[in-house]
């Protein structure tokens, strides 16, 4: 629900497909574009019906809006009026009216949590939901449960802190082992200090206003085996403080990572460079007290003002090359984090990605993703089947597993692109693969020319069959997926009836 448009990416219709192999196109809608959408938000058009007022919508009303032509959805809270948005949903009608008049804010989270819906629906805004009758006896509002579990929950994280003259450290205890610098983001802006650890599928948030200034870097420690983090902050006075600071929004909360918000903060552009004729590599510079780590084979969500609209959109960072080691970072050097990017001339977000400057901001989100680390260990045969920028989650993934994973006999990409000028970074694989025996690399073009020697086509059986030998009947096998969403649909199809298990897949997906 609710601009989707990187989900079923590249459009039925888009520029992107050839039509080639039967597959079907749909013609867009003219005028119902993302642009279109914000232009009549902007157009001062009375999109609710209600002129601009506010209301507290109860139940009973929300379920009266169920009709196309009258459609009122609650998410997280407020109430919009979905019925001017429809036609230009990219995800369709029916799947907007599967929520009308109800709360659809779990619809929501499971297919675009990550989308900005109160900026783009803004214009729509209804109101609140009335607040429900005094809860019974016992009860706490939402904001206090959270709380009180953080506080009673055994499994719960817990914090404390102590100071030296110079020195703060806030401890978390996330009593989890398997942490380590990745599960801890921090980020100190004005007075603001937030510390959000990520255990699980859980997130404990420390988050106060400090009651002492401090100085702009700070170390993050974590002591893997009792799963404590340590956050050592400098004085700028060396005075004794009473007390951390005053408790902020959600401070102290351990609750599920789905219901939190997408954190997100100003990153500068530091380079941009050409790789292929339509794909760069930026590079952000996170800003000054910050730690943040992006796990391998995660995304995160870059945020710009498009014509005072807010749009996101997921991309997974990689490193800078094939060839920068992977090693644990270390702060205050782990501060720059690179993208590949196409830059798709009819795309909405690309294009104004791209005329950035250099010094230029971009906000970039926490982490997110269902690749675990774990995945790899142990691991003796590694396969990535990757299809144009479905290359990116690839590159740390193979960095981390040639690495880290003393296991491994052999990784094989196979790298799906429509010619040779779109092989991202092709170079650097071919060195690789002449470099480290462990590694070979395959490319498949969909719309060679005459003089292209390997092997063409799409992903098919007959082409993963072969490729996909493992190294011992019983070698420990993963298979990463990623691509346009129907290349990624039909190679897990192919993998199962390949009789690999779910165990053995992974895809990449938003
Ligand atoms: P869009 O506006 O989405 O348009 C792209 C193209 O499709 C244009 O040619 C446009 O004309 C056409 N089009 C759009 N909508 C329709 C429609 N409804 N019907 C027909 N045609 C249509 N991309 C990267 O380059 N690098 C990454 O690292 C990366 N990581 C990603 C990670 C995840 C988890 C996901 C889900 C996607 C990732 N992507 C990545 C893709 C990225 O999020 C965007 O989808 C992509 O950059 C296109 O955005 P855009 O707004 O510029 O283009
Ligand atoms: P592209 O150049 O359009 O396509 C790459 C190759 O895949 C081409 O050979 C193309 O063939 C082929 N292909 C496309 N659709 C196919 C299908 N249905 N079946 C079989 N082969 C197919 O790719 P792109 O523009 O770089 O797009 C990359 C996609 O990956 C985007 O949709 C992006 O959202 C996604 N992505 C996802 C993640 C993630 O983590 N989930 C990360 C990065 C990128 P033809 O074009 O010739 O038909």
């Amino acid at each position: 629900m609710l601009n989707v448009p990187s989900q079923s990416f590249p459009g039925p219709s888009s520029q992107q497909r050839v039509a080639s192999g039967g597959r079907s196109k749909v013609p867009l809608k003219q005028g119902r574009s993302l642009m279109d959408w914000i232009r009549l938000t902007k157009s001062g058009k009375d999109l609710t019906g209600l002129k601009g007022r506010l209301i507290e919508v109860t139940e009973e009303e929300l379920k009266k809006h169920n009709k196309k032509d009258d459609c009122w959805i609650c998410i997280r809270g407020f109430v919009y009026n979905v019925s001017p948005y429809m036609e230009y949903h990219p995800g369709g009608e029916d799947e907007l009216m599967r929520a009308a008049g109800s709360d659809g804010t779990d619809l929501f989270d499971q297919v675009h949590r990550w989308v900005n819906y109160e900026s783009m629906l803004k214009e729509c805004l209804v109101g609140r939901m009335a607040m429900k009758p005094a809860l019974p006896k016992g009860m706490l509002p939402q904001s206090q449960v959270t709380d009180t579990l953080a506080k009673e929950d055994p499994s719960s994280p817990s914090y404390d802190w102590f100071q030296t003259d110079s020195l703060v450290t806030i401890v978390i205890y996330t009593k989890q082992k398997d942490i380590n610098l990745d599960s801890v983001i921090v980020d100190h802006r004005d007075d603001s200090f937030r510390a959000e650890t990520v255990t699980k599928d859980y997130s404990y948030l420390v988050h106060v206003a400090l009651s002492h200034e401090i100085q702009e870097d700070f170390s993050v420690l974590v002591v893997e085996n009792v799963g404590k983090i340590e956050i050592v902050l400098k004085k700028k006075e060396n005075t004794s403080w009473k007390c951390l600071g005053h408790p902020q929004e959600n401070h102290n909360s351990f609750i599920p990572k789905k219901d939190t918000g997408l954190f997100y903060r100003k990153c500068q552009l530091v380079s941009k460079e050409d790789v292929t004729h339509d794909t760069k590599l930026f590079c952000l510079m996170l800003p000054p007290s910050t730690h943040l780590q992006v796990p391998v084979g995660q995304h995160v969500y870059l945020k710009l003002p498009i014509t005072g609209t807010e749009i996101v959109k997921p991309y997974t960072p990689v490193s800078d090359s094939l060839f920068s080691e992977f090693k644990e970072p270390v702060l205050p050097n782990n501060i720059y984090i690179y993208f590949l990017i196409k830059i798709y001339p009819a795309g909405f977000f690309t294009p104004e990605l791209d005329q950035l400057q250099i010094g230029d901001y971009v906000s970039v989100s926490n982490p997110e993703g269902n690749f675990i680390i774990s995945q790899l260990q142990e691991l003796e045969d590694l396969f990535l089947l990757a299809a144009g920028t479905g290359f990116t989650p690839m590159v740390k993934v193979l960095n981390y597993a040639l690495t880290n994973i003393p296991s491994l006999r052999k990784v094989k990409l196979m790298f799906f692109n429509k010619t040779e000028d779109d092989i991202i970074w092709r170079s650097q694989l071919e060195k690789l693969a002449f470099k480290d025996k462990r590694f070979e690399v395959e490319f498949v073009l969909s719309v060679p020319t005459s003089e292209w020697s390997g092997k063409q086509g799409y992903i098919s059986p007959a082409l993963l069959s072969e490729f996909l030998k493992r190294s011992s009947d019983t070698s420990k096998v993963l298979i990463c997926l990623c691509g346009p969403t129907p290349f990624t649909e039909q190679g897990m199809k192919m993998l199962h009836d390949l009789n690999f298990s779910k165990d053995e897949i992974h895809s990449f997906t938003a």
